[in-house]
């Protein structure tokens, strides 16, 4: 697909209201929500979509998005339906499936699981439909934001190596991992329970799950980690290694060698793996999840994951990146006209993905403790708190006090588990023994 524009300096064009930096879900949504406003909107890609791009698993909760965007319809035509998470124990060989039809808001009861490359590209070419001006294989280089009142300066190279030059009021930065403005603004954190690395690569003749089950999302739960299982469209499976540090100790051998000893050190993952070939090449991502310290100031705002990053455990990238979006729209639009009311909306912007973040992140960087295991693998609906969970692992991340409840009640379950552990009172448990869990209703 070509850009909308010929990759040359628009001189000739008036100056952008806003420019986007990234043309992945976080940059495409809120290009398209900028131009529908009637904004000038410069959306600016390095690479070339359609491009691979890892995150294939969607949530209930991105079809509002896809709705308002006006692009349900086209997402559903590339998705395989994905009706909820089973989650597997290779310490006890149990499943546990979590229907999002049993989600304490039961509005949005399935999601898709896609290919990131046709998903950006469709989410890029609606930007362009609703009126941004895109440029593709065009890296953005250098940023020099502006003084209070002042336009920035964006700076971008072409593939032929042409240099242009836009002076926007505002920036929206989603560049991804990549983080452009946070790391030059030396702003970044990483996360020190989160110190993790992934490996993945796509995969035919992997033993699909039947009946309902088919077009669950699999998480396995290894020992010094997590596998991902998605299911994709033409008999493809996203297979995927979330490690722990203890994981790649001592690790010899070549990427493709190390993923697959992996696998076959798995007992849940090698059981449907075992006529199962590698079709892609293998990729690896390290140094995992971070939070900018300052995420807005004076004329730009940071989205998806150019803000922050938690571990995908629970699919929550790119409903992230896309309500940033939404979400970072409306702040700039409003900056615009308004810049102390706009300021608030990016201050909000960034506190709301902030606050979804360490919500899920409370659950996943206690995954490896026996208790949560126990509690997430026999879940007991006591205070509906497996219906709880289902909502958060549905994509509910904004906490209302409906869904804070039986969080709450799920949270005060495990810290007095483990004080009666530490007490030496609490019964052995599942994910130790093969006994029933003690929470279970
Ligand atoms: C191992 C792993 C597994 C994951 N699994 C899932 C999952 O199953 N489900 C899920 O929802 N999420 C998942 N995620 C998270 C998901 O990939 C991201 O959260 C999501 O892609 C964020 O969208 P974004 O638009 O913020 O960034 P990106 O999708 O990364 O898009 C950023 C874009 O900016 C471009 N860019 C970067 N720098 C520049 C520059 N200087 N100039 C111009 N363009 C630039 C990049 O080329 C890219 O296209 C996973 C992440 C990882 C690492």
């Amino acid at each position: 697909m070509g850009p909308t524009s010929a990759n040359t300096v628009q001189s000739a064009q008036p100056e952008p209201d806003i420019v986007v930096v990234g043309g992945g879900p976080a940059g495409s949504t809120a290009a398209a929500f900028l131009a529908a406003k009637g904004r000038r909107v410069v959306l600016v890609e390095k690479e070339a979509h359609p491009r691979f791009h890892i995150g294939e698993s969607l949530l209930p909760r991105n079809l509002d998005i896809f709705e308002r965007l006006g692009v349900l319809e086209e997402v559903r035509a590339i998705g395989v339906h994905k009706p909820g998470a089973e989650f597997a124990s290779d310490r006890t060989g149990r499943t546990c499936p979590f229907p999002f039809a049993a989600a304490l808001d039961r509005d949005r009861t399935y999601s898709w699981q896609v290919r990131r490359s046709e998903l950006d590209e469709l989410l890029f070419k609606n930007a362009i439909r609703k009126g941004a001006t895109a440029f593709q294989e065009t890296r953005v280089t250098d940023i020099q934001l502006g003084k209070k009142g002042e336009r920035s300066r964006v700076t971008a190279k072409g593939k032929d190596g042409e240099v242009m030059e836009w002076h926007p009021r505002y920036v929206l930065d989603a560049s991804g991992r990549d983080t452009f403005l946070a790391s030059r603004m030396d702003v970044k954190v990483s996360n020190k329970y989160n110190n993790t690395a992934a490996i993945y690569g796509h995969f035919e003749g992997v033993l699909r799950r039947e009946g309902e089950l088919e077009g669950y999302i699999g998480i396995h739960l290894a020992e010094d980690g997590w596998f991902w299982l998605i299911p994709l469209r033409d008999g493809l499976m996203s297979i995927g290694f979330v490690g722990n540090q203890s994981a790649w100790k001592n690790r010899t051998g070549t990427p493709t060698e190390l993923f697959m000893s992996r696998i076959a050190s798995s007992l849940t993952v090698s059981e449907r793996t075992q006529n199962a070939k590698l079709v892609s090449e293998v990729f690896s991502t390290a140094n995992y999840s971070y939070r900018a310290r300052q995420g807005n100031g004076e004329g730009f705002l940071m989205i998806g994951d150019a803000y922050g990053f938690v571990d995908p455990m629970f699919s929550t990238g790119v409903l992230m990146a896309m309500t940033a979006g939404e979400l970072g729209a409306e702040a700039a639009h409003t900056w615009l006209d308004n810049p102390a009311k706009g300021q608030r909306l990016a201050d909000r912007t960034n506190r709301e993905l902030g606050l979804a973040m360490d919500r899920i992140g409370w659950l996943i960087y206690r995954i490896n403790d026996p208790v949560m295991r126990t509690m997430f693998m026999s879940p007991t609906n006591k205070f509906w708190m497996r219906d709880g969970i289902v909502n958060l692992l549905a994509g509910n991340l904004r906490g209302s006090l409906r869904a804070t409840l039986p969080i709450l009640c799920f949270k005060t379950a495990y810290y007095l588990m483990i004080a009666l552990r530490k007490r030496g009172m609490g019964r052995n448990l599942p994910e130790e023994t093969p006994e029933a869990s003690p929470l279970r209703s």
